[in-house]
């Protein structure tokens, strides 16, 4: 039998080698808190690897929320459904449960432009984060940008791996700007690949699915596209005028100038 010290010591070394930063630092509280109200072995193991794993949890969550490209915060919290009523405040709480996003479901918010499309996107896609979900947020503008830049490179391959490995991936606002060939090819690219993979897209559009034609090049291939994106799918179609525009009327100021 080794003594008690050199026990401490070499625990230390295998904490300090396996980079379970946050073990170490609390072992030492750990270990007398554990003397002191006379726990088992076992129960102080499970302490020190309780708080070790919710330590990496926090710091997957940090990691994730850099990753993810989100650069504004929105919440549901801070979501006014009464100012939108035909948005059903019932069904963005079951997607808040995140059930989509463990079914690979897909959600699409479509409506005109201020009416709250990006901010539910955004809330949402903080929840999945908040749990634990790798989520990746662009818009198809930089989507385009990225994928132009990647294929010069030849980087494509690349760049399509970093759209499908996310748990979630959100394209907002597809439909304010038309697509060219090849950049409606690699959209169509990331899409089939996730509906393969059963993973999740929230989508942002202010088009209806009927005018998704002025978008793509090809009918084909839009429709092809809206098939694999509608499979499984909520679609949320958000009516009524721009949020802050009727905010700044219902305050009795100039919608256009707010003055
Ligand atoms: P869209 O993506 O549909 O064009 P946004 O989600 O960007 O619109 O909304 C425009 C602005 O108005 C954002 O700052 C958003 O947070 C805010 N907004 C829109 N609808 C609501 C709402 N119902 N409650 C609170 N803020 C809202
Ligand atoms: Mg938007």
């Amino acid at each position: 039998m080794s003594s008690p010290a050199i026990s401490y010591e070499s625990l230390k070394e295998h904490l300090e080698a396996l980079s379970m930063d946050a073990a170490l630092t609390a072992l030492d509280g750990v270990l007398e808190q554990g003397q002191k109200e006379q726990k088992s072995p076992v129960q102080i193991l499970d302490h020190l690897l309780t708080l070790e794993r919710a330590a990496r949890f926090e710091r997957r969550i940090k990691v994730n929320l850099r990753l993810s490209g989100i650069g504004l915060s929105k919440t549901l919290e801070g979501f006014d459904f009464e100012a939108q009523p035909s948005i059903s405040k019932d069904l963005i709480n079951e997607l808040s449960t995140l059930r989509f996003v463990h079914s690979g479901e897909n959600v699409l918010f479509l409506g005109p432009p201020g009416v709250g499309k990006s901010h539910l996107a955004i809330s949402l896609s903080l929840k999945a984060i908040e749990n634990g979900h790798r989520v990746y947020f662009l818009s198809v503008h930089d989507l385009v940008t990225k994928s132009r830049a990647a294929r010069e490179k030849n980087r494509l391959l690349n760049l399509q791996h970093i759209l499908v490995r996310p748990d979630l991936l959100v394209l907002d606002e597809i439909g304010y700007l038309p697509l060219k060939q090849e950049d409606a090819t690699f959209l169509f690219e990331v899409v089939s690949k996730r509906y393969e993979k059963l993973k999740s897209i929230i989508l942002t559009s202010n088009k209806t699915y009927a005018s998704w034609g002025d978008i793509f090049p090809d009918p084909i291939l839009a429709t092809a596209l809206l098939d694999r994106l509608l499979h499984h799918a909520t679609t949320i179609n958000i009516k009524g005028e721009s949020f802050r525009l009727k905010n700044r009327r219902d305050a009795g100021l100039h919608p256009q100038t707010g003055l």
